[in-house]
């Protein structure tokens, strides 16, 4: 060979070598991690890899089982550690498939609808294999609200709507107090409970912010908003819906249409601030701006909330749901204002109550564009209930104690706010009214009364009660007026 000849020969082995290591390189890829949370209405199953890959997904029959296949991939990680209690998932089997490539196989005990997709790199994470398993006809709340109070709901928000309408547009300067509802004796009063959408921030893969001492934001803002939904759902009158309740993701957009749903009077979502300094401290409010921040930590704050779903990943109909809630915001375009001013007042009662249990970072209701306020027709608030980033906060804030100071802070703010502008539907409303009767020392009863109940509310013992009436057993009916008795 000439001299020539042997450079283009060497020329070729190196670039042939080239390609092949280049292949070797795109194609190879591992299991590096394996995490799961548990939902109610799905479960979620993130692959962390070291490089993109293909992967191909499907279900089996006769036991029932979800295959992930995963081209040229091999698994760096023991799946044998993942929780999968309160998962569909009874076990994980792994193997090599014919050909190569990666076989993992997930046993099911129920009907499941899989969806996946994969996520680039960003901040926290690398390259990702997303497997949804989704429960068909579960809700994502654990006690959906009755058909019954629903429909209830929905006749009065309507009636609402109507109201709204006949308005003119920007002229609510303060809430205005709902009219009584005429109460007759052949339509029973509906005396409904007023649902509080209670949405503890981030979860799952998104641990919001995390204190000098590791605390995560998503695990105190779930104890704080489970301890609020104990306090709403232990008082008269009232109603929780915890939107989440485990460590697990949902969309931004989801959680209000979730409130939604369950036809909230009310969303409040519950987060913990931080700071690239350890020194600020306090608990603010944040009620939805349409027009721009307040200030420029609201809007710093807002843009790092939004970014949420970035981390949490992406949902898939999120794109649709987007459209739909531009088209109602549109409709709902009057009630807006209202909404918002609602929102406003409701902030200020609970920073009053907050500012008794903490200190207050900012000592007014600020306004920012979170996109979890984004719920025209439901008055909402982010309340974040101190910096997690202040060493010493991050301690109370970990403390059962002040975990229950701030939500009973936040429960008694939004009930003094609803005991003033009752739903025209609901129980607070009926109990207003029928403590204004003119003529206190008479009582008509209304379905679903007992004789009990009546004695309680007016202070009377129930054997007073049946004298002065001359009752003898427990019998009594719809439309019968009462002489109350002075105790
Ligand atoms: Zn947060």
């Amino acid at each position: 060979m000439e001299m020539k000849d042997i450079a283009v020969h060497v020329y070729r082995l190196l670039a042939a070598s080239f390609l092949a290591l280049a292949a070797i390189d795109v194609q190879a890829s591992s299991v590096e991690s394996m995490r799961l949370w548990a939902a109610p209405d799905h479960a979620r199953l993130v692959f962390d890899l070291s490089s993109a890959t293909n992967a191909n997904v499907f279900s089996l029959e006769n036991p029932a089982r979800l295959v992930i296949d995963l081209d040229d991939t091999q698994m760096d990680t023991d799946p044998s550690t993942l929780p999968l209690h309160d998962s569909a998932i009874t076990s994980v089997r792994t193997g090599i498939r014919d050909g190569g490539g990666l076989r993992v196989v997930l046993e099911l005990n129920r009907d499941i609808e899989p969806r996946h997709f994969t996520l680039t790199p960003n901040d926290q994470y690398g390259h990702r294999l997303v497997v949804d398993l989704e429960y068909p006809g579960e809700s994502a709340v654990e006690n959906p609200i009755d058909p019954i109070e629903a429909m209830i709901r929905d006749q009065e928000i309507q009636s609402q709507r109507a109201t709204a309408q006949q308005q003119v547009p920007g002229s609510v300067a303060t809430p205005v107090p709902s009219p009584p509802v005429e109460v007759q004796e052949a339509r029973a009063h509906p005396r409904r409970d007023i649902i509080i959408a209670v949405d503890a921030g981030h979860g799952g893969e998104d641990p919001g912010a995390i204190g000098p001492a590791g605390t995560r934001e998503k695990d105190v803002v779930l104890e704080i908003a489970r301890r609020l939904a104990a306090q709403v759902n232990g008082t008269e009158g009232f109603k929780a819906v915890l939107v989440r309740d485990g460590d697990y993701y949902l969309g931004l957009r989801q959680r209000t249409a979730l409130a939604r749903d369950q036809k909230a009077d009310f969303f409040v979502s519950i987060h913990a601030d931080a700071f690239t300094s350890p020194r600020p401290q306090g608990s603010s409010v944040y009620a939805l701006s349409q027009r721009g921040a307040t200030s420029e930590t609201a809007q710093w704050l807002a843009d790092s909330e939004n970014r949420s779903d970035l981390i949490g990943g992406v949902d898939g109909s999120l794109s649709l749901r987007d459209k739909d809630q531009v088209l109602r915001g549109v409709l709902l375009d009057l009630t807006m204002t209202a909404t918002l001013n609602d929102s406003l007042s409701i902030g200020g009662q609970v920073l009053e109550q907050l500012g008794r249990v903490n200190r207050l970072h900012k000592s007014r209701v600020e306004q920012a564009g979170f996109m979890v306020l984004k719920s025209p027709d439901i008055p909402s608030l982010l309340i974040e209930v101190g910096f997690i980033s202040n060493p010493d906060e991050e301690r109370r804030l970990r403390d059962p104690v002040h975990q229950s100071g701030l939500s009973q802070a936040i429960f008694s703010g939004l009930r003094e706010h609803f005991q003033r502008y009752p739903p025209p539907a609901s129980l607070l409303a009926w109990q207003r009214d029928n403590q204004r009767r003119p003529s206190g020392n008479e009582y008509r009863i209304q379905s679903g009364d007992t004789l009990s109940a009546i004695a309680v509310r007016h202070g009377v013992p129930v054997n007073q009660l049946k004298q002065a009436n001359d009752i003898n057993g427990d019998v009594i009916r719809v439309g019968q007026v009462l002489q109350i008795p002075r105790s």
